[in-house]
């Protein structure tokens, strides 16, 4: 069970806005979702919100750590709840699902061979590659 959207507003001192909690509503449905099926969600709620007011809302999430922008080489930038466990993502070259995946036992990547003074809370790691699925439908082509 995660708080409500109102207390997490709340919390971050952020107005409750009908289309703020609807953006919210439509990340934690579609996980990993573009502006554009954020928009078809909102849209549906709200029939008068403007894309505009998606872009903004999210923006201010994002910059809240309420929400988490992924942004894989050559896609749209993709969103889904923060929840602070630098997960990683796998993404399939054909079919471009995404499935989370756990960052190793004590988070590797978060340790860099140098850190430059940085303190690094975040990895963004994508790894690429062809899904199960994906590999079996190649196959069956290379068969014919
Ligand atoms: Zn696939
Ligand atoms: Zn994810
Ligand atoms: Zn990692």
């Amino acid at each position: 069970m995660h708080r409500s959207y109102d207390e997490i507003l709340k919390e971050h001192k952020l107005s409750l806005t009908s289309v703020r909690l609807s953006v919210l509503r439509a990340v934690e449905k579609h996980a990993h979702a573009d502006v554009n099926a954020i928009y078809a969600y909102v849209t549906k709620e709200i029939s008068t919100a403007s894309k505009q007011a998606i872009y903004n809302n999210l923006h201010t999430l994002v910059e809240h750590g309420i929400v988490r922008e992924i942004n894989p080489t050559g896609s749209a930038a993709l969103y889904e709840f923060e929840c602070h466990d630098n997960h990683h993502h796998l993404i399939c070259r054909s079919c471009e699902q995404i499935v989370d995946v756990d960052c190793k036992e004590n988070r590797p990547c978060l340790s860099p061979e140098s850190n430059h003074g940085f303190v690094i809370d975040e990895a963004e790691v994508t790894f690429w590659g062809l899904c199960p699925n994906c590999q079996n439908t190649t196959k069956g082509n290379q068969d014919e």
